[in-house]
């Protein structure tokens, strides 16, 4: 940040008093502007079908990770829950029907300033398509994964989690989902590099 928003002047980083780290404060009329983590949103959109199972993911056609796939998930807006922002964030990327379920994953991502959180969701139908954001969207069960092609960490992970809960189910150890919080501390651009 270099000008401020309310006035328009330069703004300089300095400890405002009775903070304890550098903000942006404007040198003209004092405001300070604070910064804080962003919120990104996803859902976890499920067909079963017919004894199968299957997780929708989208291409993405835009940069970072322009290529690789990802679950549906986007910057939080104003104004909307993070069911909302789940919902529409799987709406305006897969063209997707969801009906949203309780939250799956919290991770932080501290290191980019993130917090990222995906809901579980059942697919209503298979009447989708890919938005101004995508370049497909596509069905693939867990065998078909694009292990090696995923957008972000977080997706990894998070796909991991889901695929281990259902083993948990299938042999009988759990019941239902769990819910995780994990720090996530790979870079977020190297999804390939290990832990
Ligand atoms: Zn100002």
């Amino acid at each position: 940040m270099n000008f401020c928003s309310e006035c328009g002047h330069a703004v300089a980083l300095s400890i405002p008093e009775g903070d304890n780290r550098p903000r942006h404060v404007c040198t003209q009329c004092g405001t300070i502007h604070y910064q804080n983590p962003k919120m990104v949103i996803g859902s976890i959109p499920v067909w079963e079908h017919e004894g199968t199972l299957q997780i929708l993911l989208c291409r993405r056609a835009i940069e970072p990770r322009r290529g690789y796939w990802t679950l549906p998930a986007g910057f939080m807006e104003n104004a909307e829950t993070t069911g909302e922002a789940a919902v529409r964030e799987t709406e305006e990327e897969a063209g997707a029907n969801i009906e949203l379920g309780p939250l799956f994953t919290l991770l932080n991502v501290a290191h980019v300033h993130q917090v990222h959180m995906f809901y579980l969701a059942r697919l209503l139908d298979l009447d989708f398509a890919p938005g101004e954001e995508s370049l497909e969207v596509q069905l693939f069960a867990e065998r078909d994964i694009p292990w090696d092609e995923l957008a972000f960490p977080t997706i990894r992970t998070t796909l991991e989690l889901f695929f281990a809960d259902r083993v948990k189910m299938r042999e009988g150890v759990a019941s239902a989902y769990g819910v995780y919080s994990h720090d996530i501390r790979r870079p977020m651009l190297a999804p390939r590099e290990p832990d």
